[in-house]
């Protein structure tokens, strides 16, 4: 999987990704990233890349000419066809399963944006997708690239030590991740459930399904009302919230 990243702040992309899981999956060779400066692509002696915006108000606003060079110069550098998904809060939301569609490609250009954005006619020119991270604005596309380049290579094959891992994260089978617990077992008068340490598979898996499906319905029951529960989920969902209910009325009385 390559990335190519079209940024006036490449040490940001560079510092980041080399590290932790990213960083590895550079090492290993199954990502490859390259920062592509628009800066780079200027002709004047100020190395200008943005300019006062048409019509006043206030803030910069990124140019046409250095972007779409440093674009094209991304595009030569290998035959493979890409889309150039531009990072900016007006694009549609990010999710698991879009994270998940880009881990399916070999190659994407990551648009990065700064000051008040980029020149409408080079968005409306070279960008094929915007994509958002959510309803707030940040300051530079780079955090939003670096959170897409994490979040695609956590899914490559043999990126992760455990192949199992990014799949029992929360929204990989449409529920929320169940809940984890490592040593002391005991701590702070809080125990560690009983059934995680009886050593019986079977009901550690019934267990961690039913947490699961339990955390979904509570914290987002907008992600279970799109899932078509089996009988056993729906089985375990109606324990948990029996549970639940039950446990309420003990600490109101
Ligand atoms: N004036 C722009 C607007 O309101 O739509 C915001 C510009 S923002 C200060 C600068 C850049 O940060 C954007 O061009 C975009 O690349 C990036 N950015 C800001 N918020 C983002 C978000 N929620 N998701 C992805 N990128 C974002």
């Amino acid at each position: 999987m390559r990335f190519d990243v079209i940024t006036l702040f490449p040490e940001m992309i560079d510092n980041a990704a080399r590290t932790g899981v990213t960083g590895k999956a550079v090492e290993k060779g199954i990502v490859e990233l390259k920062t592509w400066n628009p800066r780079n692509y200027t002709h004047d002696n100020h190395r200008t890349v943005d300019d006062r915006p048409y019509g006043g108000g206030p803030g910069m606003v990124m140019k046409y000419e250095p972007v779409f060079d440093a674009i094209q110069a991304a595009k030569k550098d290998s035959a493979q066809s890409v889309s150039v998904v531009f990072l900016s809060p007006q694009g549609r939301q990010l999710t698991q399963q879009i994270v998940g569609g880009f881990s399916e490609r070999s190659r994407i250009i990551l648009l990065c944006g700064r000051y008040e954005g980029i020149d409408e006619r080079l968005l409306e020119a070279e960008v094929d997708e915007e994509w958002s991270l959510g309803d707030y604005v940040i300051s530079g596309g780079e955090l939003a690239a670096l959170v897409v380049i994490d979040a695609v290579t956590r899914l490559l094959p043999d990126v992760l030590g455990d192949k199992n891992s990014a799949q029992q994260d929360s929204y990989m089978g449409g529920l929320l991740d169940y809940p984890h617990y490592t040593r002391p077992e005991q701590i702070a008068g809080q125990n560690v459930p009983d059934v995680l340490l009886g050593g019986n598979h079977g009901q550690i898996e019934e267990w961690r399904m039913k947490q699961a499906l339990g955390r979904t319905w509570m914290r987002r029951n907008d992600l279970l009302e799109r899932l078509d529960l089996n009988d056993k989920q729906q089985r375990l969902l109606a324990e948990f919230i029996t549970e639940f209910k039950f446990r309420q009325t003990e600490t109101e009385d």
